[in-house]
């Protein structure tokens, strides 16, 4: 649609630009005394269709060059710990910086980073949660897999396909964190769309030219809850209708300094109407 109005604008502005053309060829064989004023004309015209065409190219440079990094990422992805660009709150909530990024966050990772995987890691076995490493993926610093995924008594179960998924340490930290919390409201499942996904973050309507948590292995899709009833609460279906478990569930999350908030289709109906996006606050600045 966006491609089929594209064109439709195109072709209109190059309609225009052969009218103007044609009306300046006219004014100059109507008389020898225009001639030279005409010729003026025709230079200003020329030159004003020389500059919209550069603006016109610069704006196509300018666009591939946007596909060009939302695809490759090169340019979001530190190198150094972006530190400078984040902080934190007062309730010690993290602060982001314009890149999106965790403080302390760079590719390949710090040793500041390795010892915030070791620490993750370390809490996982302390809460006695199985888990194995991943072959390297993404941007995931700590790619494991959780071959059970049950974690604090709840069932994670993909909502499509059997696929195994793998996911950063610090996702399953944070999972075993608010584990019991989730667990006295009654839920008992949860049933996720992508963990995984090398891409950009989309709100609103709109792909930004920032990384998603997806691609850092660091965010979950949920389509669906379970109770202890083994009711099935759908995300899109029952949210909206102020379902009191799925409320309950997106307060009891926004409380936790873990993670950040929650996207749901109360607060971006037009990109989270069918799930809740959930993500962990990771900063490995403290290690
Ligand atoms: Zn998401």
């Amino acid at each position: 649609m966006w491609m089929a109005r594209a064109l439709v604008v195109g072709t209109i502005a190059s309609c225009a630009l052969v009218a103007d053309a044609s009306a300046a060829a006219t004014k100059t064989t109507t008389s020898s005394k225009k001639k030279t004023a005409s010729k003026k004309s025709a230079k200003k015209t020329a030159t004003r269709t020389t500059s919209k065409k550069t603006k016109s190219k610069k704006r196509r440079t300018r666009a591939r060059r946007k596909v060009a990094t939302a695809k490759s990422h090169k340019v979001l992805v530190p190198s150094t710990p972006s530190v400078t660009t984040s902080s934190h709150h007062g309730d010690g909530r993290v602060r982001y910086g314009r890149d999106n990024m965790p403080p302390g966050f760079a590719w390949p990772p710090t040793k500041q980073m390795l010892a915030g995987i070791k620490a993750c890691e370390a809490t996982l076995s302390a809460a006695e949660l199985p888990f194995e490493p991943a072959p390297p993926l993404g941007l995931l610093a700590d790619p494991i897999y959780v071959p059970s995924m049950e974690i604090a008594g709840i069932a994670y179960t993909p909502a499509y396909g059997k696929t195994k998924p793998a996911l950063d340490c610090q996702l399953a930290r944070v999972l075993v964190a608010i584990g019991p919390q989730l667990y006295a409201l009654g839920v008992r499942g949860v049933h996720y769309g992508s963990i995984y996904r090398n891409t950009n973050v989309r709100v609103h309507g709109q792909t930004k030219n920032i990384l998603s948590r997806h691609a850092l292995g660091l965010a979950m899709d949920i389509k669906a809850f379970v109770d202890q009833n083994g009711r099935i609460l759908d995300v899109e279906l029952e949210y909206l209708k102020g379902d009191p478990l799925l409320h309950a569930i997106e307060d009891t999350i926004n409380k936790s300094t873990d993670f950040r908030i929650v996207l749901t289709p109360g607060n971006d109906p037009l990109s989270h109407y069918n799930h809740f996006h959930i993500e962990a606050s990771v900063d490995y600045t403290g290690f």
